[in-house]
């Protein structure tokens, strides 16, 4: 005979100082700490999920890879499975010690985070159509918050195919004329800029001229 420490129970048996009820319901609970949220990274070209450093087309199986990841720490877990709704997802899992099981649930937020992968950037960088010329002194914050600009569009177009550092400034290279015009007057508003625009005919598209833009952005302090 034994008396559980938590409910005070005469019991045959105690489970590490418990009864098997107050047992089962410590086992039930997780011990690893889950986060709130599980984030899934998605290309906004391709659509594909990053998982570490691959790219796959099932966010099925990329949330599965995430929570592996997660649970793999928790002790005593016999196996998990999954739910998701739209923004969230509900794991269900079992657990055994002591031949005991014990189950339990739980609610994640799921995000889907877009960014454009580097093979889309790739492919889509090649054909730059502006480039911004950003000129003056310690330009790197500006570049920064260039950046964050861009990201922030979430466009298919949104992004920056090459940045290249010249001897006095830098140059950045857009596949999107319309986002590079907009980087442009975002500089114009903030900064003491003088922005010179520049159009070079660079063969036919289509059966029409085609042109790349540069614009020259010099800033004064
Ligand atoms: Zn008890
Ligand atoms: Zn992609």
């Amino acid at each position: 005979m034994g008396i559980c420490i938590k409910c005070g129970t005469k019991t045959e048996k105690l489970y590490d100082s418990l009864c098997i009820n107050c047992f089962r319901n410590e086992l039930s609970k997780l011990k690893i700490k889950i986060p709130k949220t599980i984030e899934i990274k998605q290309c906004r070209v391709c659509k594909k999920y990053l998982i570490g450093n691959k790219y796959i087309d099932d966010i099925e199986k990329a949330i599965k890879n995430q929570l592996e990841k997660i649970f793999s720490k928790e002790e005593n877990l016999v196996s998990f499975s999954f739910e998701i709704f739209s923004n969230k997802i509900i794991v269900y899992y079992q657990k055994e010690k002591y031949e005991i099981k014990a189950f339990g649930k739980i609610e994640l937020n799921l995000r889907i985070k877009e960014f454009v992968c580097p093979i889309c950037q790739r492919k889509l960088g090649k054909e730059f159509n502006s480039i911004v010329q950003l000129r003056g002194k310690n330009l790197e914050k500006i570049v920064e918050e260039i950046k964050k600009i861009v990201e922030k569009k979430k466009r298919k177009d949104s992004f920056i195919s090459k940045i290249e550092k010249v001897k006095n400034g830098y140059d950045l290279y857009f596949f999107s004329k319309s986002i590079a015009k907009q980087v442009v007057n975002y500089l114009r508003r903030k900064y003491k800029v003088e922005i010179k625009f520049s159009r070079k005919l660079y063969g036919l598209k289509n059966g029409k001229k085609f042109y790349k833009d540069t614009i020259a952005v010099r800033f004064y302090e």
